[in-house]
Formats: C-alpha cells, structure tokens, sequence
C-alpha cells in the first residue's frame, strides 16, 4: 500500500551475487506430491509454455497457476490481448482489460459484467461476476439472500439458516486502486479466465459455492497514465522518464484513505456497490512488500468492529500461509505491516458494514519489468510472524507476482467456498450482532441536535452517514436524553427535527467508528496513518452520545432521502440591506464567490439586529449600489445554499470593511500533488474558483500581485529546500505531456514540457514582491519552512521536538485573537487535525536573539523552585517584604522585553504592526487530545496555530494545523476562507487589542 522508495538496489548487485542461486532444490522440494490434481482437462500449451519461462524460479510457482487450461469457446487473455499474462514488458490499458472481460461474457454464461460508475475523468469502473452457469442464472435471488442476511431485523434466526443453506457467500477482488501497483489487474484477468474455463475439483468447488467479484483496476484514471508511463519508459530507454505525478484526478495514494469521507468517485462506487451485492469478503490487492503480505496487522485493531472480524482476518491469512509454505513459496507472511486502527482504507466497505476486508501486498513494482532485486533486511529477517521470510537477493517478474496472487486468492476463495456456510452465518451474525449494539455495548444512538449553529455542515454529516448505508431518523419533536459524560449522567433537551442515529441498525459500528472518539495508547505500535478522526469535531458538528435506550421508543421518521437545508431569505421587501450570520458553514464562501458582483460587507464586531445576534463577519449587503435584482438573486442563492438571510429595514451601526472577492491561486509542485489535491477537492465541490498552477508560474511571473490575490501554496512534502529546488535540472528535459505515447496524461490536471526545478530563487523573489505588494501567501504544515528559512518572514521559526507524539489526530485549539478577521464566525475552540509538525515558536526578535535569548520558554516547564506551600503556591523569600513574579509568557512565544533591553535591540525588532500575530492556538496540554494520540502534549501545548504575519502591505498566513486534510476538516475550511476573503483587511482588530494589552505576552497579538 505504501510508496516504496527502491532507489538502493543497484549499488549492491555484485556484492550479493551468488545469493540468487540460493538451494532452489530445497525450497520446491514439495513441487509434485501437490494435493489438488489437475483433471484431465487439455491444457492451453503455448500459454503453458509461457506462464513456466516467465516465472524465475520453481517456487515461485503453484501447480493452481502453472498451466493454463484450453478452451475451445472461451478466448484466453492471450487470444484476445495478443500476449499471455505476465509477459515481460507488456502492462494492459484498462479499455483493453475490458474488453477482454467483454468477451469473456460473451463467451460463456459464467461471467456477466456491470458497470459501476465513472471516474471524476470519465472512465468506467466495471464489476465481472463469476460463478456456475446454475448459479449465474439465479444471480438475481443469491443478491436477495445476502441482503436478507445483512438486516436481521427483517427476518428470525430460523429464516437466517434457511437462507444460509440456499445462499452463496461473495467474494471480492479489487485490483490497482493504486497506480504503481501494476499486476494485479493482469492476474484478475487470467484468474477470471480460470475460474470460467478449469475443470480441476478445486477450481470447481469456488465455482460452485461462491460467488465472485472482481473489479480489475479501482483508480482506473490513474492505470491508463501509469501504462502511458511504462510505455515511454520502454520506448525511450535512454531518457529520464516522470513518476506517476497524477493518479486520479484529485489524490494519489490517499484514494485509500478515503472510506470515511466517500468524497471520490471510487469510494462512492465501491461503497454503492457493496450495499447493493453484501458480499461477505473485499479483497484489495496491494504490491510493495515482498514476496506476499496477507493482511492482519500489527493492531492496535479497530475498536469499533466485531471481534468475530478479527478472528476472521487471522482465519483466512493462516489458511493462505499454510498453503503457499506447504508449496515451498518462500515469504509468505502476516501481521507486521500496517496496523488496523483507522476506517478509512478502502476495504472499510467490507469491515464497516459486517463483512470482511483484507488486502495482500505482494512484491511488485518497475511495471512489467524482469529484474534482479535486492529485499531490505528488515524483511528478509526470520520473526514469529515470518518463520518462512523473503529471501535477500532475488530475480523477480510480473509474473512471479501474479503467481503468488493468484495462487494464494484461489486458496482463498476455495476456503470460504468450502466454508460456505459459516462464512454466511458469520455475516449473519455480526450483523445482528450490530442491531443488537444499542442494547448491549451501546450507545444506544447518536444524535446531531437540530439547533447547531451550522445546519448546512450538519446536513453535510448526515448525507455522508447515508451514503455509507447508515439509516438516520429525524426527531418528530423536542427530545430530552440522558447523556453520560466521564462517570456523570445529565439530561440534554434537543429540538424536534434533530437528527438520530440509531444503533440498532445493520451498519451502526461503520456510524459509531466515525462519530466516536478515538484513544491510540503511545505504548502501542507505531501507527500506520491516523490515530484520531472525530467526525462530528472536525466538522465543528455538535454530535451527542446517548447510551440510554429510551431514545429508541421516541418518536422519530426515517429520512428517505438526502437532507438539504432550504435556505431562504426573511422579512420586510422593502429592506434597505440584507443580513448573514456567520456561522462557518462553508456554503457562505460559496456564496460571495457565485454573487460576485455584489458589494458585501463584513462586521468587524458582533451586534444585534431583530432580536438576533449576529458575530463578527456577519455579512451585511446593503440595497443601495447593488444590482436592482438584488433579492431575487438573493433568495436564490439562499435556497441552494441553505442560507438564512434577514431583510432589515434599518442598517445596523457596527463597524465594517468589504468583502473580496479574491483571486486565487493554488500551487502545486511537480514532486508530490497528493495533499493539495484534498485542498483542489475541496475547492471544486463549493465551487470556489481557482486557478491551478504549479510552482514554475511562481518561478515564471515577476507579476503575480496583476493576477492573484491569494497564493496558496498546497501542503506537499520536503524541505524547504527540496521544494525551491525542485527536481535537479541535469540532462534533458522531462515532460509530463499528453503525447501520442502518453495519450492519458492529457486529462491530467495539470501539464508541462519539463518538470523539473522548483519555485526557485526567482519563484521566492516574486512571491516576496506579491506578498509586499498586497497580496496574501499561505502555507500549510511543514511549507511553513519556506517562507521562514528564505527570509520572507521574520518572527517566527519552526521547533523540533523530543517527546511530542501527535500522529495525525484530533487536537483542541483556542482562538488567541477573536478579532482576527481569520477568526470570524467561531466560538472560542476549535478541533483541528494536526500530525506531528510543525511546532511553531514565535519570538520578538525573529530568531536573531535566539528563541530562548530572554529565558522565558526554558523556564516552563518548572513552574516554580522547592519551597513552602503547594504547587501554586507563590515562592517566598524569607527575611524581606513579598514581590511577586512577572507574569509567565506562553509556550512558543517570547515574553515582552524589558524596555532596557528593547533599548539595545531596537534595530533588530520589528515594529508592533509587522509582527507575527496568533490568531488560533493549540490548548493545555491536558484539554489538548480530542482523538487520537498524544504524549509530550507540553511540547505542543500553548503553541501557536495559525499565524498572521504582515509584510509590507500583504501577510503570509502560517498552519501548524492542515484545514482541508481528506474532506475530513470541514470545520476548518473557514480559517482558510475568511483569510481568502479578507485578505485586504486582515489587520483588523489589530490596534484594539494591543490597546488592550496587559502584559508583553499579548503586546505580541
Ligand atoms: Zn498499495
């Protein structure tokens, strides 16, 4: 699953020859006395022929997979391809892979193809169903059957066994959701071949007994650039070829990490199909590790699924395992890979609604490739868990690795099929077992009260929960539920139409995983991906947790349809300007973006109007200078928008600046365009225009304040330096370029004739001139780096930390500056997901001093020195009158310096309004975790969020936090938009609050 970086391997050819030819006499000692003989079916010889001299090695090889049988009516993949599976050097486009399976379908009453939907691209994802012609002709009843099974509400245990005996389980195979990983594809088609065509007892117990799935490319958009890739690498041997730069048209290797939020095309059509087929088992097949993975993990394992599912991934990995070891396949192996914590894989289809999910990884890579490889020694090591490990130095094909897939899927499939039953009934089981959730482990149900300030966001959770298959009740009035919090019951009075989520339903563990919060012990394994992903928090989304089954019995109407707020526009018609409250919900950005021809202004404080209260960067638009079809546009919008808007017949008195209408651009580098793609997702589907340009615009427009407002630089790994420089500018030119090799790279988001270098010199010259000249720059995360180590800013610097464990969780934040215009329409916290780094320190002295040079941050973390009293308790000297202490500075901030000392540095100081102003700052270390992990929260705790630093008559807006991380964090969209459209304004509030300061510590804000 993971990228692997294999960069190491040549160096060390001749250092390990000799080990290639490691006793292959020994480790196929077991070939011939193999249990499953093949019946005495004729046998494709050629392709026979092929699949042994593509295969490197004797036991690399199965006798499921070392022939191929022959079939007067059926076309091999050979016949309709023109080449067999796995030949060196040949990968299949998807079209082609299709049309393969096409033929199959007419070729014989075995197979059937579905399409399942389209990419964001246009491209079709295809679902090829295999069983007995019998079967295949009931096709429609066995659907009925396991969707019976998965809603044990409907039917008594007895109806359950009579189904269990007349049903099939399902088995489904996904192949190349991600790009790179090139076999699996392939190997689905000679498998669906086989299965189809092979008379061998076993092949025809799965036929008989199971249904399967297979859908051969999952990120088919990524699969046609990927072959485009392999192809001009194979045609242009001597020239530098580009990495994959795009996979879809938004993420790379995240499209696996998108089970939570469904926000992909993929994600969408995977999870639809599943709730229309219920298969029992989700197979997705990885390639990065060697020589085959089957999934378990390390734990620690997902606390919200069955334990039953747990027992099941070991169930079927041993099974997998025993097999290949009795065949002699060296490196077959399970659990220390990956952990089985997060939901948000893609096979959390299966594990979130009361099926199985499990992936292999197998040694893949290089395309089509035949090479010698070297295994790092980590993996090659004999452990518990890989008694029979990998070997060091080994020659490896495509082939090699359609083989060990193959062979072990085929054991798979063959187990569960002659499993069928208890397969079926465990599905049962845990499917009742997760209706009868409410009333055993609980809770009972969740609820999204109706009176959330952010109804649109709310809406927003609701139709996600309803695309994952969650049913979602609305309350037919006001409720009141008791609520335990810690040890403490209370009573919470929710109104009627708020949303309940009952967990007496089929899929209430997929809708607990993602509303609950999450505790990942540091002492555990290390994580894989995240540790945390509150939904309802990082929506900024009230979500209750009702563990009393009372709520069960109200009264309440299931939503039969998706939830959309009706917006609309209230009071006089003769109004002399209209009002928004801003309440974050994203749908205002939306807003100012589609009437952008409207003049709109924001209050700069909170007021009251017709009774209401309104916060600061309340919209207000006054009838006067608008266009004279002002309140119909206006309705509109509302009512698409889910707005609430409110006619005055008097202006309210309050302080006020326009709102921009910004021009934005966001930035993408040629290394990496994975993270900001979640930020371009984000964009397009609130239809946020932008435009997308990469980093050599930067390099390549001295004037970028004539056509931007707002630069975003998206979140992309590396150092600053990496990033600046970008790929070596050595040899010649590499093009990532539609070209008639590479037709697919077309519908890429974005091209050009060379990628290499980076922002460069020049790039950081025009963005130091746009930034001067008014314009507003933003880095997420790490690329924080770049405008500190390049000098665009002073005042700020980024600390490593020794302790600090923050693996991609959900942390409380606390708005330092309410009168940021970045703060506009927040309470006083906010949950945000932040990884690990960058921990932020900003300092009067921009670092010149050094950070510690006036001795406030060292002396933290001892609050006081041994003495009487308790710990806060004030120190007394003995022997002289009392005098209190200055008053301690916070973490990551330099205290005020003392006027004698500012006296001597005055030089090196920036003036009051150039300094770094905090508008969003991590909380105490002990209310700092939400979900997910943390230990040495004191490193983080206190330090600054989100930064605002002025330069010249522009600002470069800093995040410790990542605001649009996986379509998770829609509550944090809007630090970003209010930047965006205030970025002309941002000093607001400014003056204010340094009149307002009572110690150097705020003086800073
Ligand atoms: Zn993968």
């Amino acid at each position: 699953m993971r990228i692997m970086n294999t960069p190491i391997r040549r160096s060390l050819s001749c250092l390990l020859i000799g080990l290639s030819a490691l006793a292959p006499s020994t480790l196929s000692q077991t070939k011939g006395r193999a249990p499953i003989s093949p019946a005495a079916q004729r046998l494709d010889e050629g392709y026979t022929a092929k699949i042994r001299e593509y295969t490197t090695e004797p036991f690399f090889l199965t006798e499921l997979v070392d022939h191929l049988p022959a079939s007067d009516t059926v076309p091999t993949p050979e016949k309709v391809l023109g080449y067999v599976i796995g030949t060196p050097n040949k990968l299949t486009y998807t079209k082609d892979i299709y049309r393969y399976m096409r033929e199959l379908e007419k070729a014989t009453p075995r197979v059937k193809v579905f399409t399942m939907g389209y990419s964001e691209e246009g491209r079709e994802m295809i679902l090829v169903v295999i069983s007995d012609e019998v079967n295949m002709r009931k096709l429609e009843r066995y659907k009925e059957i396991t969707a019976r099974l998965a809603d044990p509400r409907t039917i008594t245990d007895e109806e359950a066994k009579r189904l269990i005996a007349e049903g099939l389980p399902m088995y489904w195979a996904t192949g190349a959701i991600h790009s790179p990983e090139t076999g699996s594809p392939e190997m689905l088609m000679e498998l669906a071949y086989r299965l189809a065509v092979e008379e061998t007892p076993f092949i025809q117990e799965i036929r008989k007994n199971l249904i399967v799935l297979i859908t051969p490319v999952v990120e088919v958009d990524g699969r046609e650039r990927q072959v485009d890739l392999y192809m001009y690498r194979k045609a242009n041997p001597q020239k530098p070829a580009p990495p994959l730069i795009y996979w879809g048209k938004y993420v790379a290797h995240d499209n696996n990490r998108d089970m939570m939020s469904l926000s992909l095309a993929l994600s969408r059509h995977m999870m639809r199909t599943f709730l229309e087929w219920h298969p029992q088992v989700l197979h997705d097949l990885h390639e990065s590790v060697p020589f085959l993975y089957t999934s378990t993990g390390t734990g620690p394992y997902n606390a919200w699924v069955d334990p039953i599912l747990i027992n099941e991934w070991h169930l079927l990995a041993y099974h997998e395992i025993e097999e290949m070891t009795k065949r002699g396949v060296p490196g077959v192996w399970t659990h220390g890979f990956y952990d089985g914590w997060a939901p948000n894989y893609m096979f959390y289809v299966a594990n979130g609604h009361n099926a199985i999910g499990r992936f292999y990884e197998t040694f893949g890579g290089r395309g089509a490739d035949t090479s010698d490889r070297t295994v790092p020694a980590a993996q090659t090591t004999r452990t518990w868990y890989r008694p029979n490990p990998p070997l060091p130095r080994v020659r490896w094909s495509l082939r090699n690795n359609i083989n060990l897939q193959q062979s072990a899927l085929l054991f798979a499939m063959n187990f569960v099929a002659r499993n069928k039953e208890r397969f079926l009934h465990n599905f049962y089981l845990k499917s009742k077992r997760s209706v009868l959730k409410a009333t055993t482990e609980g809770p009972a149900a969740w609820v999204i009260p109706a009176d959330d300030p952010r109804p649109v966001e709310c809406a927003e959770l609701v139709n996600l929960l309803r695309l994952q298959g969650v049913e979602v009740h609305t309350a037919d009035r006001e409720i009141t539920v008791t609520v335990r919090e810690g040890r403490e019951e209370k009573k919470v009075t929710v109104p009627a139409g708020s949303y309940i989520i009952r967990m007496d339903q089929p899929y209430s563990r997929m809708a607990d995983m993602l509303l609950d919060t999450q505790y990942y012990n540091p002492s555990d394994p290390r994580p894989y991906d995240d540790t945390g992903w509150s939904l309802g928090a990082l929506k900024n989304v009230r979500t209750v947790r009702v563990t009393d089954p009372a709520i069960l019995t109200m009264p309440m109407t299931l939503l039969t349809a998706d939830v959309k707020v009706r917006g609309r526009v209230v009071g006089s018609a003769t109004a002399v300007g209209y009002l928004i409250n801003h309440n974050t919900d994203n749908t205002l950005a939306t807003f100012r973006f589609r009437l952008r021809d409207v003049r709109m202004l924001a209050a700069e404080e909170p007021f009251r109007a017709l009774d209401r209260s309104f916060a600061a960067g309340s919209f207000i638009i006054p009838v006067e200078g608008n266009p004279p079809d002002l309140r119909a546009r206006l309705e509109q919008a509302a009512a698409e928008l889910g707005l609430t808007i409110f006619a005055v017949e008097e202006m309210p008195t309050v302080p006020t600046h326009e709102i921009a209408v910004p021009r934005i651009a966001l930035v993408h580098t040629w290394t990496n365009t994975q993270n900001e793609g979640w930020f371009r997702l984000a964009f397009d589907r609130l239809q946020i225009p932008y435009d997308y340009i990469s980093v050599h615009v930067l390099r390549d427009t001295p004037n970028l304040r004539e056509k931007y407002d707002v630069i975003i630089l998206g979140p992309t790994p590396g150092s600053a330096q990496a990033i600046v420089t970008g790929i070596p500018k050595r040899g010649e030119p590499i093009p990532w370029k539609k070209s008639e090799l590479t037709p697919n790279i077309g519908t890429s988001p974005d091209q050009t004739e060379d990628i290499r270098g980076g922002i460069e010199l020049e790039g950081m010259v025009n963005l130091k001139r746009f930034i001067e000249q008014g314009g507003l720059f933003v880095t997420i995360g790490s690329n924080a780096a770049i405008p500190i180590e390049y000098g665009l800013i002073q005042g700020v610097s980024i600390v490593s930390t020794r302790e600090l464990q923050a693996r991609g969780g959900v942390y409380r934040a606390v708005f330092a500056d309410k009168r940021s215009p970045i703060a506009y329409g927040y309470g006083d916290q906010l949950a945000v997901y932040f990884n690990q780094a960058p921990v932020f320190q900003v300092s009067l002295t921009g670092g010149l001093g050094g950070g510690g040079a006036f001795g406030a941050p060292s002396q933290q973390l001892s609050p006081r020195p041994s003495g009487r009293g308790s710990l806060t308790d004030p120190d007394i000297p003995q022997g002289r009158p009392y005098t209190p202490p200055p008053p301690p500075s916070r973490p990551g901030e330099e205290s005020g310096l003392p006027e004698e000392v500012s006296e001597f540095v005055r030089a090196l100081l920036p003036p009051p309004e150039a300094r770094p102003r905090v508008v969003l700052r991590f909380a105490e270390e002990r209310e700092l975790l939400i979900a997910g992990m943390l230990a040495g929260g004191q490193e983080l705790a206190n330090r600054p969020a989100v930064i605002d630093v002025p330069v010249g008559r522009g600002h470069v807006l800093l995040f410790a936090n990542n605001p649009m991380w996986r379509q998770q964090t829609q509550g944090s969209f809007f630090l970003l938009f209010n930047a965006m459209l205030h970025y002309d304004h941002l000093h607001v509030g400014r003056q204010r609050a340094r009149a307002e300061a009572v110690t150097g510590e705020e003086d800073l804000q």
